[in-house]
């Protein structure tokens, strides 16, 4: 067993927000990841007897970076982020690109650029631990919207998400899998495991639980911008959803 754990901090924001914590069990240090707001981080780790000591950013969006400046301000722990975003997040002490790396104990994190939702957009793979923290770009049963980059870019980006192997597990930043299951659905009425991953998706949040994290597995089964063959196919899904 490795002596990591993800904890879940739901935001409950309009956008509908997960900080996610990344706790190394035997120090109790925790790496929050796209801190919404400080207060929740540290009212958490109190609670939990946890220590914050990094913070990791994705991307620059306002509900992912909100907590950042709040929580740096009595301690000068690292802040990592995208170099390519780097203007808009002035605070970082730890620019990134792609294929950087980045150690938390004796785990070794890789930056991987996925432009197309921001240009700058960075998601952190774990492959010791089979995790992905995903931001904005892949979500489960469905991606980010593409602001900055282009629909090419973004295919791009979602297939080097597609080819990490497929036992990762998905934590993407935002509680959207059962609008996106919908959409899903009627993009790809006929697909077995869409309906079978509705009905739980619609379970779940019915209870109001988590429907996170995915995995690259049942992404590749369920979500239909994994499943689009070329750019063509990629942007006709997109705008579709944008308007859905
Ligand atoms: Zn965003």
């Amino acid at each position: 067993m490795m002596p990591f754990k993800i904890h879940c901090i739901d935001v409950q924001n309009q956008l509908q927000n997960y900080i996610w914590l990344l706790e190394h069990t035997p120090s109790k240090q925790v790496v929050a990841i796209d801190p919404t707001e400080a207060s929740l981080v540290t009212k958490y780790c109190t609670e939990h007897n946890l220590a914050l000591s990094q913070i990791w950013l994705t991307h620059w969006h306002k509900d992912h970076i909100g907590g950042v400046l709040e929580l740096i301000e009595s301690t000068n722990i690292p802040v990592y982020g995208p170099q390519a975003e780097s203007s808009k997040i002035p605070f970082l002490t730890h620019a990134l690109q792609h294929e950087d790396r980045v150690n938390f104990h004796d785990l070794d994190i890789e930056i991987i650029s996925v432009p197309g939702h921001t240009l700058g957009h960075i998601v952190y793979f774990i492959d010791a631990l089979d995790v992905l923290f995903s931001g904005d770009t892949l979500f489960a049963m469905g991606c980010g919207r593409v602001f900055e980059g282009t629909h090419e870019q973004m295919f791009h980006s979602l297939n080097r998400l597609a080819a990490l192997p497929p036992r990762t597990q998905v934590y993407c930043t935002h509680e959207y899998t059962l609008s996106n299951a919908k959409f899903a659905l009627h993009v790809e009425p006929d697909n077995l495991a869409i309906q079978e991953r509705y009905t739980h998706v619609e379970r779940l949040r019915l209870l109001g639980q988590c429907t996170l994290p995915s995995t690259i597995e049942l992404e590749l089964e369920t979500n239909p911008f994994l499943r689009a063959n070329d750019v063509e196919a990629f942007t006709h899904l997109r705008t579709l959803k944008d308007n859905f």
